[in-house]
């Protein structure tokens, strides 16, 4: 039987990290469904395409193959870069997530990659949509500010130039955008474990979470 664990929650909430050093610990595959959603939103606005218009937006992902290879991501046989990783891109990701084609294309493909596989999964709606029946649910969330000032130190080590009042702004507007839209808004599974990593190191979560993993799966 596979183990698959699905980490949903809102931006900034420690769910990669958290996400990753599980993975790692437990040498099972790791999936960013976010990364899947950037790439989308850095396609569709590289190729002007307005988030109204839909059958442009069909249209265009019929040419758009993204696979998923030895835990990297290629779009039309191209490796993807960090070029997906900055807030702006991070606000199209947003506002292409809440367009049903946009999800369908996408959530097919992510349940294909985790079919029979043990793998952790990452996302907004992985426990609620994408795999409903997966074997561990964690819901990770924070404070808006903490999650603001991690996502600043996050990109900060990496020499991207961003100022901590925007990331905040960004933060509030993709927590609105995500949470209120139609479908498969960000909200906790039923059966989810919820986890307010505000004061907790992401060490401790990612121990919490072993636990339940190494009980749930038979480990
Ligand atoms: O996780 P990350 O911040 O990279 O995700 C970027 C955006 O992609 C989110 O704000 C959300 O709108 C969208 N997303 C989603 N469903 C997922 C993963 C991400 O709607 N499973």
């Amino acid at each position: 039987m596979p183990c698959r664990i699905a980490i949903d929650g809102p931006a900034g909430s420690g769910k990669t990290t958290v996400a990753k050093l599980l993975a790692k610990k437990l040498g099972f595959y790791y999936l960013d469904t976010g990364a899947m959603y950037r790439i989308v939103g850095l396609y569709l606005k590289n190729k002007n395409i307005n988030e109204n218009s839909i059958k442009e937006i069909s249209e265009e992902l019929k040419n758009l193959k993204i696979e998923f290879k030895k835990g990297q991501f290629y779009v039309n046989g191209k490796k993807v870069s960090d070029e997906i990783r900055t807030p702006e891109v991070g606000i199209y990701a947003s506002k292409f997530a809440s367009i049903p084609v946009v999800r369908e294309f996408l959530t097919k493909i992510q349940r294909e990659i985790s079919l029979n596989e043990n793998i952790v999964v990452e996302g907004r709606d992985i426990g609620t949509v994408v795999i409903p029946d997966a074997e561990v649910k964690i819901f990770l969330t924070a404070s808006q500010e903490e999650r603001a000032k991690r996502r600043y130190n996050e990109l900060k080590n990496k020499g991207v130039q961003v100022g901590y009042q925007d990331i905040l702004n960004e933060i509030i507007l993709r927590d609105k955008q995500d949470s209120e839209r139609d479908i498969a808004p960000l909200t906790k599974a039923e059966d989810a474990i919820l986890i307010d990593s505000t004061n907790l190191s992401l060490e401790k979560i990612v121990n919490q979470i072993y636990g339940v993993v190494k009980e749930k799966c038979r480990l």
